[in-house]
């Protein structure tokens, strides 16, 4: 069974987390897609250090152009997965957000969980200060914001751990997909992430979740193969190591959702130009259900 990471970045650093938790991997049996905004400027230093860590043939490496479309329309974390998905081959299908160190059973978790949703539970650690080289930073060929590429385990690294979640309190709706899988047929019905949430930031993933419940997958926390998840928002005040608050698409998923509970929202996003079932990058003639319909099992 072949297992497919789908990784989005649009910041230098980060690859050396990413390639230190899948060189441990005890399941090998994994594709990388790497989809990255800096592509254009990383795909060579991307490039020498796989090979040095001779990870080159389970890596495909996109810059982020699934498409072009018009009216020409944002380029954000929406559309970066979907040029990510309409790329693997595996099933089920990761989704890994940019510095998250992964554990070196996530591979054979996912396997075990292959036919739900499953998410991982977060901790978030600080890197220690005087480790980051700050020039780093701003080099939009960097594959590593250290002063040495960091391959190791955060924690075992004795990095200080900020919080963890979900607690036991928190578990009961808790969702998150810095870390988490789909199975690629619910991924095809759903025909990837909403677009639309690429008006502003997050709430990317809980779209799938929300959209994928009605359609009566179940969904999981696996809490004995976290995530260690780098802060990165500490290391620069710059915009790409921040995020703001006023571009939060929680309004946006908001409505969305409700649209969704209330059955008035396709199966397929209808912005969404291209088909993951088809695998083609342009829109087709698949019917879109809407969510109520699939949920009472019509003749779709
Ligand atoms: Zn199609």
């Amino acid at each position: 069974m072949l297992v497919s990471i789908v990784y989005c970045t649009k910041r230098p650093g980060g690859i050396d987390i990413l390639f230190g938790g899948l060189k441990n991997q005890k399941d090998q049996d994994y594709e990388l897609i790497i989809v990255d905004e800096l592509a254009d400027t990383r795909r060579d230093t991307v490039s020498t250090f796989a090979d040095a860590l001779k990870l080159t043939d389970k890596i495909v490496f996109h810059g982020k152009s699934k498409k072009k479309s018009y009216p020409p329309r944002p380029f954000g974390m929406a559309n970066a997965l979907n040029t990510g998905f309409l790329e693997v081959h595996g099933d089920p299908v990761i989704i890994l957000t940019d510095f998250v160190y992964v554990e070196p059973n996530l591979v054979t978790h996912t396997k075990e969980w292959s036919s739900q949703i499953l998410t991982h539970a977060i901790i978030t650690v600080a890197a220690p200060q005087d480790q980051i080289d700050t020039r780093a930073l701003i080099d939009n060929t960097a594959t590593t914001i250290f002063t040495a590429p960091f391959l190791g385990n955060p924690i075992k690294n004795d990095w200080k751990i900020l919080s963890m979640v979900p607690s036991s309190k928190e578990m009961v709706g808790w969702f998150d997909l810095a870390c988490g899988s789909i199975p690629k047929p619910v991924l095809e019905n759903l025909n990837g992430v909403d677009e639309q949430l690429d008006l502003g930031d997050d709430c990317h993933e809980i779209n799938i979740r929300d959209r994928a419940l009605l359609g009566g997958t179940r969904i999981g926390v696996d809490m004995d193969s976290y995530v260690q998840a780098i802060d990165h928002r500490r290391f620069s005040t710059e915009s790409a190591w921040t995020r703001s608050p006023k571009n939060t698409n929680i309004p946006r998923w908001n409505v969305l959702y409700q649209a969704i509970m209330a059955g008035y929202y396709p199966v397929r996003p209808p912005f969404n130009n291209f088909c993951l079932r088809c695998n083609r990058k342009i829109p087709c003639l698949h019917e879109s259900p809407y969510i109520q319909e699939l949920s009472i099992g019509s003749s779709h």
